[in-house]
């Protein structure tokens, strides 16, 4: 076979191989995003409960603070109930009292409500949190198993590229080119085998003319049907 057509069955290996190595990568790539993705998101549900926590913690903290200054309110009108002179100012004061005592009740009873939703949130919270860690023990696990591959294929990659160039360099620029575009436009696959008057790569039959004419010629020949570029394997091989 000749020269050239050797060097591009070669490349053509090499770019394979090549494109099989970023495709591995590009999965691992795509499986720490989407680990990272997950454990944003798991953050997010992190930060806003705890938001709403730190919410109903200071309405709850502005409740007891009511509750104090009408417990105070309760505590001066008792004081007052001794030096009362008057049976209707006593009974007003008594019913001051006994209201006050109604609003300190209402009070602790939405504190009491505030307290048992922070709880609630807070167990909610410490789930999301442990699940949190769960996903970062993960994804540093994990992450440092896809780091260390991405490595290798980055090496492998680099000796693998510097392979192709010195298989690329030796040929034309016009067939490099009509390579390099049947690469991109016939899905990675552009020299084939013509075997028994037939296009390996679009199972059409070749005129026999051409077909026989790859035997003798020193030509780079194209399959008229698909264009990939054809050799073909002596029959004393
Ligand atoms: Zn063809």
């Amino acid at each position: 076979m000749q020269a050239k057509m050797q060097l591009l069955k070669a490349l053509q290996e090499l770019d394979q191989e090549l494109s099989q190595i970023r495709q591995q990568q590009s999965g691992l790539e795509q499986e720490q995003a989407a680990m990272a993705a997950e454990e944003g998101r798991v953050q997010d549900m992190v930060d806003s409960l705890l938001r709403d926590l730190e919410g109903l913690e200071s309405e709850r903290n502005a409740l007891r603070q009511s509750l104090g200054q009408e417990q105070e309110q309760v505590q001066r009108s008792e004081g007052r109930l001794s030096e009362i002179k008057t049976q209707k100012e006593y009974l007003a004061v008594l019913k001051e009292i006994d209201t006050a005592k109604k609003v300190n009740k209402d009070l602790l009873d939405k504190i009491q409500e505030k307290e048992s939703q922070m709880a609630a949130l807070r167990q909610e919270m410490d789930e999301k949190q442990s699940e949190l860690d769960g996903l970062r023990a993960q994804l540093a696990e994990r992450g440092s198993e896809i780091s260390a591959a991405l490595q290798a294929f980055g090496k492998v990659l680099e000796e693998k590229d510097a392979e192709r160039q010195a298989h690329l360099e030796p040929l034309p620029s016009t067939l490099r080119k009509r390579y390099q575009q049947l690469m991109d436009r016939r899905g990675g696959i552009a020299v084939v085998e013509a075997k028994d008057g037939t296009c390996t790569g679009c199972h059409m039959h070749l005129p026999p003319q051409l077909f026989n004419s790859l035997y003798r010629t020193t030509d780079i020949q194209s399959c008229p049907h698909c264009s990939r570029l054809l050799f073909v394997v002596p029959i004393s091989e």
